[in-house]
């Protein structure tokens, strides 16, 4: 088999993958904060991870996913200045911290699974595991890392001596760059927040006990303090968006290997690049956001948007346009047409055929998720005359378990052009039988256009039919 090679953020460089124990491979993945309207962008950082979870999955590793919601505690600035992004989008709503919370991740989980990612292992909301979050700044506050000033316990980063190492930072730049209106008393411009302490007589929604006073846990803990709950330390793999190397990650390393005492906590980083509009980084912020929603008000099918995806490689920015986005929308739809055509007979497809093929799309795979070479052997095989429908059919169904897009099922949209009135009256029979719910009947005559060649696909506008 070939081996499985993953970029590593922290070294810089494509490393053979070995999982930390054969029985399960961890995979922990930054997921949303759930302020505000889940767009395509951020489901991109989502496919990202589903291919690896998939591609892990293909290649026989068992694994525990787990993703993490963030629903309290992000502030509007990296410095831990400025408001919670959740408890301003209560404000602005005139809805609970909650409400607002409960309804993104709503959005969230919904369009995940419109564009065919796996559900995780585990989803854990930060605001559901505030304890563990106080029992890891207790360990960095035993391991005399931390300091408290009037606005919260901080992480002091000059006491880790590798903090600049994981994002390579020039942390005298940064300490010459500190801004007026950062938080006062901080020793070092790096420094973050672990705890904080509302401002004096602001009373929030969300906040809890704890040894330090009321307050609410800053952004970085969550995901430190869930992993080691769900997956221990160290252990595999961590993603993200490329965004989160410099601080978030830099933050999570710091405060995880002080307080576990583990040198790497996390074998590989896998990071994910952007979905951008000429260049412009899709965010909630500039608001040029698009939902999957608005694609599919297109006439764009969720599951083309993973095709479009798939046609980049996770680490290279992805540029939107229409144009590009209809393209897929077509591909899709073509490869769709290939896989209705043959995916009912693989059953007859001769396996020896199917050997090097299989080893060429592992292969694709292996080399850091090559996702967009994996589709193109996926179409080599629906093109080459060596092959025949039945290994077609196989192929595509194989593949499948790592592209993700439904070809086991889905219809094409496209309906057969041609037209044959004895066989337009049958299908007619059929939408009539099904009307009066006699499946029976609506079944009987299926069967029996099948047995002529004839294929009935099923599209939002009606049933159509295609002669094979
Ligand atoms: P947020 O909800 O803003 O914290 O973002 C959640 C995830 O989406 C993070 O992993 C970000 O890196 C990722 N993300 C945000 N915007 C984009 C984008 N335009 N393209 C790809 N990933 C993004
Ligand atoms: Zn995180």
């Amino acid at each position: 088999m070939v081996s499985l090679k993953l970029h590593d953020t922290r070294t810089r460089a494509k490393e053979p993958f070995e999982a930390l124990d054969a029985e399960c491979v961890r995979v922990y993945t930054c997921g949303p904060t759930v302020y505000a309207p889940q767009h395509i962008g951020n489901l991109r950082s989502q496919l990202f991870a589903d291919l690896l979870k998939r591609t892990l999955l293909f290649l026989g590793y068992p694994v525990k996913h787990v993703i993490n919601i963030t629903d309290v505690g992000h502030l509007t600035d990296d410095a831990d200045a400025g408001e919670d992004k959740m408890e301003a989008a209560a404000a602005r709503a005139g809805r609970t911290a909650a409400e607002i919370a409960a309804l993104y991740t709503e959005q969230w989980v919904r369009d995940r699974e419109r564009v065919g990612c796996l559900a995780p292992e585990v989803l854990c909301r930060a605001t559901e595991h505030i304890p563990q979050q106080i029992e890891l700044v207790r360990a960095l506050e035993r391991g005399g890392f931390t300091y408290r000033i009037e606005d919260g316990v901080y992480f002091d980063t000059s006491k880790f001596g590798a903090y600049a190492d994981f994002a390579r930072l020039d942390l005298e730049a940064q300490e010459a760059g500190a801004r007026i209106g950062d938080v006062e008393g901080k020793r070092n411009a790096a420094d973050f927040a672990l705890w904080k302490f509302p401002p004096d007589g602001t009373r929030r929604q969300q906040e809890w006990d704890s040894p330090w006073g009321r307050g609410f846990p800053g952004w970085h803990l969550e995901c430190s303090a869930m992993s080691n709950e769900y997956l221990g330390a160290p252990f595999d793999i961590h993603t993200g968006g490329v965004d989160h190397i410099a601080v978030h990650h830099t933050n999570e390393v710091a405060q995880s290997e002080c307080a576990f005492g583990v040198h790497p906590w996390v074998r590989y980083w896998l990071h994910g690049d952007f979905l951008v509009f000429d260049r412009e980084k899709m965010a909630k912020s500039t608001g040029n956001i698009l939902v999957l929603d608005d694609l599919e008000a297109r006439g764009v099918v969720p599951l083309a948007y993973r095709y479009f995806f798939l046609q980049a490689h996770y680490r290279q920015q992805q540029n939107f346009t229409d144009e590009a986005l209809d393209a897929a929308a077509t591909g899709y739809n073509r490869l769709l047409v290939h896989a209705a055509r043959c995916r009912d007979q693989a059953a007859a497809a001769d396996p020896a055929k199917l050997v090097p093929w299989r080893e060429r799309f592992q292969a694709a795979l292996s080399d850091d998720l090559n996702a967009p070479r994996a589709i193109a052997v996926a179409w080599d095989a629906v093109r080459d005359d060596a092959l025949g429908d039945p290994e077609r059919g196989a192929l595509l169904l194989e593949f499948d378990a790592v592209l993700g897009l439904d070809l086991a099922h889905a219809q094409p949209k496209e309906a057969a052009t041609e037209s044959d009135p004895r066989i337009d009256a049958q299908l007619e029979e059929r939408e009539q039988a099904r009307k009066n719910r006699d499946f029976a009947a609506a079944d009987r005559i299926r069967d029996e256009l099948a047995q002529q060649g004839v294929t009935i696909i099923d599209t939002p506008e009606g049933p159509r039919w295609r002669r094979e």
